[in-house]
């Protein structure tokens, strides 16, 4: 006889993958494991919901009245460290655990174990009754492969319903094939560099954080083309040799391609990929392969932050300063953030790895929280671009009549005609998608704007449309105003990318060029056409948005002109100079990555600012000393700590009643200012009125504690939504 508390149902609390507020109390099986992780299906409703052990139970209700929660057969647990990681970031982003853990359970399927796959082989038996076709099948059966039904009966020329005979007479048996594995295992000496004296030292670092097996973080900090992954690939190597699993995150998907490749050349094996892209199957796979550690290294988007690694032994974030790590949908919250929670839980090292970090890991390595690794100097012969500004008001009239040249001024172009002359490549910056992201009738003022949000509509003159870029609506090119009903007094105003092209094509009808834009019109398989055609030189001119600034390799590409270094400039949020000097200083590193020398070219009505004058000398550390100044100066971010509050809903009243009893019933705190309640930047946003407040707390304040205090004393009905953004980097 077992003992008897063997006999005892455990009862423990179970976490749904449901905005719940917390755990609820449900019984195991008699003998049921009670560990945090363990997978259960549980009741829920009428429903079974997948669950996960959390802990020991609340207690509250009575024994008799709880329900059964089975232990899912043969699937494996949460890695408890995954676990309190949840715990952790749904405190921190206030939201409901259930929440956070939906994002870590993403793949519904990983937990069934896989379908079997049987194919068939030439058994002893002879069947008693031949035809023809049956003989043809048993000949081709002969050669000992395993097939499929539909497979053999293709090969024999036969129809399945031969083979299915063949198989209930015992011609053929069935086998299982073993389960194809797609996670080779990356070799850490597969193609190892010769490091220079810089890189040798930050990669030396960083195989001995590594090698300590505990939590550490580290600014990769190095000029464009210094080699900043080839060093922490050398951490990767360190982390296969200790049998450990690595994440690499990345910003954006578009940047994978090139990355998996350069991956490959030196481990010899793609990595495991996980973005919003994969099949549900090949989630499925990758899930699974993270859980059972059979991905050794994962390269993914920002929710492969919540995989569930056994065994993680060093994260990296790559472009660690991009506002993409900021999931700003859903639970709000920075994966760069969390990169280096998740580290510490793990109690593995962390790697924040760019040429132009974010203020807080500068702060954080400069104040000796972050070990600050820097690579000064470009690898090999390249030097890094000689930048000019342009200044726009000394320029000679830009409407120039004869000419009618408006965005590319008469020494952008002399530099262009150079380049394309001697056979190099360039590339035109212009954060603007479209054509112009402003359409006008001349004779009465009308302005078109979109009817679901307070946004311009933006003209996209291939697709002759005009797009709302918020939510997406379009409408077809009009030819007359609807507010005047005059013809053909519609112009557009400003630049977006299409129209650059288009002046451009004007002046070097000769030149070959293309658009890259991260647009709803142009789609990413259209960019990525291009960005592959600029690489191997099938163009001479790549015409871009942001998406051309970051992480490509152009080895021929010589000049890059910046169409508008003022865009993004003057928005007025803390970050704005900060974000303009990244992605200007970010493009620019795109020039003259190989041998021969580069040029940038900014086209600026500000020439003495701060952020030009910083590019201008590169003197990056300059710039960020003085940024930092600021900030300390102001009390913010992160010499203080900002949370955002945005209301939201259908019906604007509601909304901005609730925004001002939110407003009313603010606690007073010590070191706490509450600001607003305000319409938000887009007052209107898919057809939903927005109204925001900003917490603004000295750095030692708990802003989560504020929260709770305050957020609960507001009864919001369920037309309304409240979004909580803690450390908010978009004000919008
Ligand atoms: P970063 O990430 O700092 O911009 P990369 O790692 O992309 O720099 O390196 C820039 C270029 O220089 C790449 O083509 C890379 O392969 C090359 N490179 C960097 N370091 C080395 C090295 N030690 N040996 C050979 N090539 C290198
Ligand atoms: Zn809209």
């Amino acid at each position: 006889m077992p003992p008897p508390e063997m006999l005892q149902k455990p009862v423990v609390g179970v976490l749904l993958p449901l905005p719940l507020a917390g755990a609820y109390d449900y019984k195991l099986p008699a003998g049921g494991n009670a560990a945090r992780g363990g997978l259960v299906s549980a009741p829920l409703g009428n429903r079974e919901v997948l669950g996960v052990v959390w802990g020991a139970a609340e207690g509250t209700v009575g024994d008799n009245r709880l329900k059964i929660a089975e232990p899912l057969e043969g699937a494996p647990s949460l890695p408890p460290k995954l676990c309190d990681f949840i715990d952790w970031v749904a405190d921190y982003t206030l939201n409901p655990p259930g929440a956070i853990l939906a994002m870590a359970l993403r793949s519904r399927g990983a937990f069934e174990p896989e379908a079997r796959r049987i194919a068939y082989v030439r058994g002893v038996v002879t069947p008693p009754r031949m035809s023809a076709g049956r003989a043809r099948a048993l000949e081709v059966a002969g050669d000992g492969l395993a097939r499929s039904v539909t497979g053999l009966a293709e090969d024999a020329n036969v129809s399945p319903a031969v083979v299915r005979g063949l198989i209930q007479a015992g011609a053929l048996v069935p086998t299982e094939l073993p389960e194809f594995s797609p996670f080779p295992p990356p070799d850490d000496s597969f193609a190892a560099p010769s490091l220079n004296d810089d890189q040798a030292v930050a990669a030396q670092a960083l195989r001995d954080a590594v090698a300590a097996r505990k939590f550490s973080a580290h600014l990769l900090d190095g000029v464009t083309g210094s080699g900043k992954t080839e060093v922490y690939f050398e951490a990767v190597a360190e982390a296969l040799r200790h049998n450990k699993q690595v994440l690499i995150l990345l910003p954006e998907i578009a940047l994978t391609v090139q990355f998996l490749e350069r991956f490959a050349a030196r481990f010899g094996v793609r990595p495991t990929e996980w973005h919003s892209d994969l099949s549900q199957k090949e989630r499925r796979r990758a899930y699974r392969a993270v859980m059972n550690g059979e991905a050794r290294v994962v390269v993914g988007a920002r929710s492969s932050l919540f995989l569930p690694f056994p065994e993680l032994g060093l994260v990296i974030v790559d472009e660690e300063h991009e506002q993409a790590f900021k999931q700003q949908d859903g639970a709000i919250y920075h994966a760069r953030d969390m990169a280096v929670v998740r580290a510490r839980i793990e109690d593995c090292p962390v790697v924040l790895a760019s040429a132009t970090p974010s203020l807080e890991s500068f702060v954080n390595a400069t104040g000796g929280r972050y070990s600050h690794l820097r690579l000064a100097m470009r690898h090999g012969a390249a030097e890094l671009p000689r930048v000019k500004l342009i200044d726009l008001r000394q320029e000679k009239d830009p409407h120039d009549a004869e000419h009618k040249a408006q965005w590319l001024s008469p020494p952008l172009r002399e530099a262009l005609e150079r380049v394309l002359a001697a056979g190099e490549q360039a590339m035109l910056f212009l954060n603007r998608r479209g054509y112009a992201p402003l359409t006008l009738c001349e004779a009465c003022g009308h302005k078109f704007t979109c009817p679901h949000c307070s946004a311009w509509l933006v003209e996209h003159k291939y697709k002759r449309r005009l797009a709302c870029h918020q939510c997406g609506f379009e409408l077809p090119m009009p030819s007359t105003c609807p507010q005047c009903n005059q013809n053909g007094t519609l112009i557009p105003c400003g630049p977006g990318v299409e129209r650059v092209a288009e002046e451009f094509a004007a002046f070097f009808p000769a030149a070959r060029y293309s658009i890259a834009s991260s647009d709803i019109l142009h789609g990413p398989a259209e960019t990525q056409a291009a960005i592959r055609a600029f690489a191997r030189r099938e163009i001479d001119v790549l015409i871009g948005t942001q998406i051309v600034a970051k992480g490509h390799h152009f080895p021929q590409l010589t000049l890059v002109g910046v169409v508008d270094a003022d865009l993004g400039g003057s928005d007025g949020d803390l970050r704005a100079r900060e974000r303009t000097f990244q992605l200007l200083h970010q493009v620019s590193g795109r020039a003259g990555r190989a041998e021969k020398p580069g040029l940038v070219l900014l086209q600026t009505r500000n020439p003495d600012d701060a952020v030009m004058q910083a590019l201008a000398r590169g003197d990056r550390d300059g710039f960020y000393e003085q940024e930092r100044g600021f900030r300390e100066a102001a009390q913010s971010p992160p010499f203080g700590r900002l949370a955002a509050l945005v209301i939201s809903g259908y019906d604007g009243e509601t909304v901005r009643e609730i925004a001002r009893q939110l407003g009313k019933t603010a606690p007073s705190a010590r070191d706490v200012k509450v600001w607003g309640p305000t319409p938000a930047f887009y007052a209107l946003l898919r057809g939903q009125t927005r109204e925001r407040l900003l917490v603004q707390a000295a750095r030692g304040v708990d802003v989560q504690a504020y929260l709770k205090a305050w957020l609960p004393q507001v009864k919001v009905p369920a037309a309304v939504r409240v979004t909580v953004d803690v450390d908010p980097v978009s004000f919008f």
